[in-house]
């Protein structure tokens, strides 16, 4: 597990010309699940990007622990993330699927099989090992992208919108898995969402944004009760 922390950052597109997320602080501790929720555009998916390392910083600092993490490659920052459209192989199986980073770093057969094993435990995707995506519903294509993310037990869990392609039932009950899957793990977890009710019933803190800044920040009490 690892804080992350946000320190004056900035990401600014030379075509538009305008800072995009402007200036952010922002700490996330050990262990907690913080959302980042706000309209459409206003910069959340580009922080998590930029917090992944798949986006450049303009300026300001990501610290992950003690390191600040600027200029270090996606590879090497111990965050896996889960996107909304799955990103799933099409003509791997799910232990594929599952084990295709590890495959990459030439990890040996059995760790791959027992990281796999346990990940597909947790999400019961075990019976589905075997299958292709195409043969999978929604909700078990998108268990199979978290347990494809958790495989690799990273320091930092990103999810962009991961429930946003779902109906409204399984949306419903994937909150409620991916809450009960922090529980158990209690990996540091950034979760970005426009949903308010997503925020409210999933994070520890929320922290909502507005046209690249930070409004507010807080538990869901404290951010969505008016006095
Ligand atoms: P959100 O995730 O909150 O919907 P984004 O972080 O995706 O918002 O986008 C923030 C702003 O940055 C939007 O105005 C978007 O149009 C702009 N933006 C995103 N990617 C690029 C890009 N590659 N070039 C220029 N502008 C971009
Ligand atoms: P790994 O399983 O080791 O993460 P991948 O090849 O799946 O290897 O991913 C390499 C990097 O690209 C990771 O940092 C991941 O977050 C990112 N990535 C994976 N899929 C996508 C996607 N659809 N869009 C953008 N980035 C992605």
């Amino acid at each position: 597990m690892a804080s992350v922390h946000l320190h004056n950052l900035i990401k600014r597109y030379e075509k538009n010309g305008m800072n995009v997320v402007n200036s952010i602080n922002l700490s996330i501790e050990d262990g907690e699940f913080m959302v980042l929720v706000g309209p459409s555009g206003c910069g959340k998916s580009t922080t998590l990007r930029m917090i992944a390392g798949l986006e450049s910083v303009s300026d300001g600092d990501i610290y992950i622990g003690e390191k600040i993490v600027n200029d270090v490659p996606p590879k090497q920052r111990d965050i896996s993330m889960v996107f909304q459209n799955y990103a799933l192989y099409p003509n791997m199986s799910v232990y594929e699927n599952m084990a295709f980073g590890m495959r990459l770093r030439k990890t040996e057969k059995h760790i791959m099989d027992s990281s796999v094993k346990q990940s597909s435990r947790v999400l019961e995707i075990e019976h589905l090992l075997e299958r292709k995506p195409r043969q999978l519903s929604g909700g078990q294509r998108q268990r199979v992208a978290l347990g494809r993310a958790l495989v690799r037990q990273p320091q930092v869990f990103l999810l962009d919108e991961p429930l946003s392609n779902l109906d409204a039932r399984l949306r419903v009950q994937m909150r409620t898995e991916i809450v009960e899957l922090h529980r158990q793990l209690a990996t540091t977890t950034i979760y970005v969402t426009h949903d308010q009710i997503e925020a409210m019933t999933m994070g520890t803190r929320i922290c909502i944004m507005k046209s690249g800044t930070i409004q507010q920040v807080g538990t869901p009490e404290e951010v969505y009760t008016r006095p």
